[in-house]
């Protein structure tokens, strides 16, 4: 969606609120298996001294896979939004965000900063076990009984005690 800019564009200490919910078609991570419900963005755009920043929040509830043992967990999540917004055609700063015209594409913004801020890893928790490498079993329900491997050079120890 276009939000027309035009009545706090040359009006410093003004500012436009905005509430959105973001379409998922672009939001499509391959540990997301599905969004728990809209995508809901709040904010507004400040003029502060001529220079405009969105700024707001994105709330999300995802269904995630994690990464290490496999296993599907929710997760909340707060995006802060902080975007510095250009005059169209000023593309000298990659991080900012440009007008069309006195329009801002605020879905595109909002998209862009959420994408950005995505985890690369998605763990069902900060220490999770993962899975034994050898029988499969998930270590998070406790151990498997399989035993660690060996370290070669003890290995060969073995090798020489045993003669
Ligand atoms: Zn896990
Ligand atoms: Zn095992």
């Amino acid at each position: 969606m276009l939000l027309d800019l035009r009545e706090i564009l040359d009006v410093p200490g003004s500012r436009l609120a905005f509430r959105r919910e973001l379409d998922t078609a672009r939001l499509d991570f391959p540990a997301v298996l599905r969004y728990l419900g809209p995508i809901s963005a709040e904010g507004e755009i400040v003029n502060t001294a001529g220079v405009l920043t969105a700024r707001g929040g994105i709330d999300a509830e995802l269904l995630c896979v994690c990464d290490r043992c496999g296993a599907e967990f929710r997760q909340s999540r707060h995006t802060d939004v902080d975007a510095p917004i250009v005059p169209a055609g000023d593309g000298e700063e990659d991080e900012a965000f440009c007008l069309t015209g006195d329009a801002l594409d605020i879905d595109d913004l909002l998209e862009t900063v959420f994408i950005l801020d995505m985890d690369t890893k998605f763990l069902c928790r900060s220490d999770c076990k993962g899975l034994c490498p050898k029988c499969g079993r998930n270590l998070n329900d406790g151990p498997c009984g399989c035993r660690p491997d060996i370290d070669p050079r003890f290995a060969v120890l073995e090798q020489l005690l045993d003669k």
